[in-house]
């Protein structure tokens, strides 16, 4: 569980939101990760895209993915009142898009 910071607890819901900015993205092992907060709880979370092995050319790969627009589920890890029981994801409910950031920015 991430430490409790400024973390919402509302209750589960799914909701949609408008392209969010203020993302950072590292190299972590052989995956691009994608650090921020969502929108909606304020957790703080990281997403992580496979990118195979980390040489130059899956560097190439992140590097091309990098400004590629893709969606992203809130996974806080808190516990959200009324979260479906068959929810295979584990945050608020909310959703966003973002643009992957580049490495390093
Ligand atoms: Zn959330
Ligand atoms: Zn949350």
């Amino acid at each position: 569980m991430p430490p409790v910071g400024a973390h919402l607890s509302e209750e589960w819901a799914e909701v949609e939101y408008g392209l969010q900015e203020g993302f950072v993205s590292t190299i972590e092992g052989d995956e691009l990760v994608v650090h921020g907060e969502c929108p909606r709880c304020h957790a703080q979370t990281a997403w992580n895209f496979r990118t195979g092995q980390m040489d130059e050319v899956s560097k190439a790969i992140a590097d091309s993915v990098a400004a590629q627009e893709t969606t992203i589920l809130c996974a806080c890890g808190y516990t959200h009142k009324n979260r479906p029981a068959d929810a295979n994801e584990n945050g608020c409910g909310a959703y966003w898009p973002i643009k992957i950031p580049e490495v390093g920015q």
